[in-house]
């Protein structure tokens, strides 16, 4: 137990956040990154990848809910999902809640944040410890797409959780990526990233949606708010391989008759989420469709 220990997020040189921890459960230095779990006073548990926090068991809920149920309720059905990155396993979580989820593949890069949070966060991981419908796959998936598209299998919806675009999730934010997972999504397919903030970096979010455009049929892009991450405001980019509507085409209907219970999520915020700041709307000008 520590009296005064507080671990800081830096933000660029004019902006940290600060939390008190209790203890520090996991540290480990892997080739990708740093790996940290610890005890806080206010948030939980804390994943940290290079210092910047991943998870806490505090908000992990709007981040994991937003990401997974926003394309999984709009998706006329959706039977195969790949997860990219998630090594904490929220994501994976609450794409198994769906009946309607046959299989769901996971491409996760360093074992070390799986093998973390299954120790210590087990309220995200827990279903990585085995689960019948997923498929747990340490790897770069960068390389998988990249083999997979080779095959005749297509996902129905595809969730990007990477971290930000740097060191081995820099890939993860261009055209050739996104040009193979095109490759291995259905022709009614899906694809949903972590789209950074708003607030912060509306030039990352004007280069991930330009080459979204110039790969997928429609693009959008849909915001949450949680504790942890700088500013508070974050987004999700939603592209579709056909003429999928996230709020023509949302099945509304089905989120009640699915009898899952939500923390975050519901049929407004679903909606909502979709309708932007007016800042928002001017830094992204031509680059999304209308909700
Ligand atoms: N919600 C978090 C965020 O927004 O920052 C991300 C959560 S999750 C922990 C991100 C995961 O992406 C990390 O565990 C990281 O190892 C993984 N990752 C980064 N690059 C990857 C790649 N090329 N292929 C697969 N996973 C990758």
């Amino acid at each position: 137990m520590y009296s005064n220990l507080w671990i800081e997020e830096r933000y660029k040189d004019f902006y940290a956040m600060r939390y008190k921890v209790e203890n520090v459960l996991y540290s480990k230095k892997t080739e990708f990154q740093t790996v940290d779990v610890v005890e806080t006073k206010g948030h939980g548990k804390m994943l940290l990848n290079d210092g910047l926090v991943m998870v806490t068991e505090r908000d992990e809920i709007a981040y994991h809910d937003m990401i997974a149920h926003v394309p999984l309720f709009v998706h006329p059905n959706p039977k195969n999902v790949l997860v990219i990155g998630g090594g904490d396993g929220g994501t994976a979580r609450e794409v198994l809640r769906h009946s309607s989820v046959e299989k769901c593949t996971m491409v996760e890069i360093d074992g070390a944040v799986c093998e973390a949070c299954m120790e210590f966060i087990p309220q995200t991981a827990e279903v990585l410890k085995g689960h019948p419908k997923l498929d747990l796959i340490i790897g770069d998936g960068v390389k998988f797409v990249q083999e997979f598209q080779a095959t005749n299998e297509k996902f129905d919806v595809i969730i990007i959780d990477s971290t930000d675009p740097i060191g081995p999730a820099a890939p993860l934010f261009g055209p050739e990526f996104y040009t193979n997972v095109n490759k291995c999504l259905a022709d009614n397919g899906i694809v949903v990233s972590q789209g950074e903030s708003p607030w912060f970096e509306a030039e990352i979010q004007k280069s991930m949606l330009g080459v979204l455009n110039d790969i997928f049929k429609n693009t959008f892009i849909y915001n949450f708010s949680n504790l942890t991450y700088p500013g508070g405001l974050w987004s999700f980019t939603f592209a579709t391989k056909g003429d999928t509507h996230p709020i023509n085409d949302f099945r509304k209907e089905a989120v009640a008759a699915s009898g899952l219970e939500f923390s975050y999520y519901n049929e407004g915020l679903h909606q909502a989420a979709f309708y932007l700041p007016t800042f928002m709307k001017k830094n992204l000008e031509g680059l999304i469709q209308n909700p």
